[in-house]
């Protein structure tokens, strides 16, 4: 009460993170991509060797690792991880770490926490309307076609980065690996046992396939 929280839920590339970033500029809050703490909690047990099935040292770091989200910059324990978190390791142990109850149990704490200390603020990720911030004022949930939405991460991260032996790809191969990884990761998002991605009970589904972005932006807008 007296927080105002919009929450902004959505499968991989369905546009949460600029979406959140604009409604957050226009209302004059912050924002959290909550996506980017599991990101870094995948990266710290990368970095320290472990295996991101292996739960119990994964809610180990997730328990004990600092990690800062503000002003565009992802730091895990001091150190810069803003671009590792995007690269292809850390998009195939994220959703194993994610799918840890302990480590979502922990996240969540750090979330409220995030919010509670500014006062409010725009959310975004998967169980934002369902678990997080059940009471928001605003509940999106997002979707689009999945083809659109490997197009618009490839388009998102400029030249599609050179990946194993042979370097660079074309334009369509970027597009079918990242579709790849959607699918997979939107498979085990929305199938796991802890807070899968679900629409919340009052949320308001926006499909932006055919939405420009300022249309996006918009309908938001209204709904607040
Ligand atoms: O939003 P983004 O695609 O960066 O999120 C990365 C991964 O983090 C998702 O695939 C999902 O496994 C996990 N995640 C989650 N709950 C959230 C945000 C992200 O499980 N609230």
């Amino acid at each position: 009460m007296g927080v105002r929280v919009i929450a902004i839920d959505g499968p991989a590339g369905s546009g949460k993170s600029t979406l959140a970033q604009a409604v957050a500029d226009r209302l004059g809050l912050e924002c959290l991509d909550t996506g980017a703490m599991y990101r870094a909690v995948a990266f710290a047990v990368l970095r320290a060797g472990g295996d991101p099935s292996d739960d119990d040292f994964a809610a180990a770091v997730a328990r004990t690792i600092d990690v800062n989200v503000d002003a565009g910059q992802v730091l895990v324990d001091g150190v810069d991880a803003t671009v590792e978190i995007r690269g292809p390791s850390v998009d195939r142990a994220v959703s194993l770490v994610a799918a840890n109850p302990e480590v979502r149990a922990e996240l969540v704490v750090r979330q409220r926490e995030w919010v509670r200390r500014r006062g409010g603020g725009v959310v975004e990720g998967r169980d934002i309307g369902t678990v997080v911030f059940p009471d928001a004022e605003v509940k999106v949930h997002l979707v689009a076609d999945p083809a659109v939405r490997a197009q618009r991460r490839v388009d998102q991260s400029g030249t599609p980065p050179p990946e194993g032996a042979g370097g660079g790809r074309t334009y369509d191969e970027a597009v079918e690996s990242v579709a790849e990884d959607i699918a997979r990761r939107d498979r085990i998002d929305s199938t796991r046992q802890a807070s899968p991605l679900l629409k919340a009970p009052g949320a308001v589904v926006i499909d932006t396939t055919e939405l420009t972005f300022d249309e996006t932006v918009e309908q938001v807008m209204r709904l607040v």
